[in-house]
């Protein structure tokens, strides 16, 4: 439903970040009108072929270390409490547990952000560091979530659409085709920002991964060389990985994929022959930090004034687990935004 003379806010992505950032807007100002705009949704986005583990590496990097601690506190939250509400098995939020193990480098099983938002975060025992085949020297245990974006994002774009939001399915190729119509564009358009925003500090990382029927995998691994077990969500499990930085390349190779199944089945043998149900590749859009700043765009528009942007991308390889927090950050600039211009449109939101 059209609000006559409120503010007309465009959500650009209808990915994992979009979707969290639409919800947020039309939680905190629920009186301006919402569009999502997008080429791609669901299954098509790269958010639905993330494993969807919680658990940002130590390598992920907001604009401060306070801020980028706020971001996954508040991810952690959101996902908790939407667990535990009435539509926790809808959105699919799940508790799971696992082991980080490494056999040389004490470092990569240990994360500072999850030290602080895990319920139980701790070092693996001697015994437990036996539990799986290989030398594992170091180890970490947690209890953490998985979110199954195959059903988050539908159950989100319902949601939003349930509370009047607008989606169009389309591409743009500039800012300046939204100027007219909108008074503010929450940029999430993930990779694509690099053309967008002619933002070079974009990069592409490659990830190629297996989803396989293994119901009786119930804990997550991670071990060296970018070996991933997932559980993913009513049985799928997600087998990884591969790290490559600058590739552009979304085709499946069929070297990674052997490369996969041997090093996921060296840690857990049955693997070897566990049914595939897709080999899926996608690029995870990465910047060096996350960007989610506000952009004054002085682009001729018949509204008057300059178009606004509140950029919200770059998440890499965490941009499930961290787009509720960006998105609370991302709607506070908004806040800001309309703070500083509340004597000319007092009553828009
Ligand atoms: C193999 C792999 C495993 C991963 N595992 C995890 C994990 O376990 N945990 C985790 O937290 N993260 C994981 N990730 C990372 C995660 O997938 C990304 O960080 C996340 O999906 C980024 O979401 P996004 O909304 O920014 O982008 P996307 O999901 O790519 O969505 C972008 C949206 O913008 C729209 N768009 C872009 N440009 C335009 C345009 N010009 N016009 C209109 N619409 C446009 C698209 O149509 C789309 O809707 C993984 C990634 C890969 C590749």
């Amino acid at each position: 439903m059209e609000r006559r003379g409120a503010m007309d806010v465009c959500i650009l992505g209808a990915g994992v970040v979009g979707l969290m950032t639409a919800l947020e807007l039309q939680d905190q100002f629920p009186n301006a009108n919402y569009t999502i705009i997008a080429h791609l949704f669901n299954q098509n986005t790269t958010s639905d072929g993330a494993a969807g583990l919680f658990h940002p590496s130590s390598t992920f990097t907001g604009p401060t270390l306070d801020i980028t601690e706020n971001w996954i506190a508040d991810s952690y939250s959101y996902y908790d409490n939407l667990r535990n509400s009435s539509d926790g098995e809808k959105s699919g939020v799940f508790q799971c547990s696992g082991f980080q193990l490494s056999s040389s480098m004490p470092s990569l099983i240990w994360s500072n952000y999850m030290k602080k938002v895990a319920p139980v975060y701790r070092y693996a025992t001697e015994e437990e560091l036996k539990v799986y085949p290989g030398n594992w020297k170091y180890g970490s245990y947690c209890v953490t979530l998985g979110i199954e974006c195959r059903r988050l994002l539908p159950w989100s774009l319902l949601r939003f659409q349930e509370s009047g939001g607008k989606v169009i399915s389309k591409k743009i190729e500039s800012f300046g085709e939204l100027a007219d119509d909108y008074d503010v564009v929450m940029n999430c358009s993930g990779l694509s920002a690099a053309q967008l925003c002619q933002d070079r500090q974009m990069v592409p990382i490659r990830g190629q991964v297996i989803k396989v029927h293994a119901p009786w995998v119930t804990q997550f691994l991670y071990a060296d060389h970018d070996t991933y077990i997932i559980p993913s969500g009513r049985g799928r499990v997600t087998l990884g990985g591969t790290r490559n930085f600058d590739d552009h390349d979304t085709s499946v190779s069929k070297w990674d994929s052997e490369k996969i199944r041997e090093k996921c089945s060296r840690l857990i043998p049955k693997l070897a022959v566990a049914p595939e149900l897709e080999t899926w590749v996608g690029l995870r859009p990465h910047r060096h930090p996350v960007r989610v700043e506000v952009e004054t765009l002085s682009i001729p528009r018949k509204r008057g004034g300059s178009l606004k942007v509140v950029h919200n991308y770059g998440h890499g390889g965490y941009g499930v687990t961290t787009a509720p927090g960006t998105a609370k950050h991302a709607v506070n600039l908004f806040r800001q935004l309309h703070s500083g211009c509340s004597e000319s449109q007092p009553s828009k939101l």
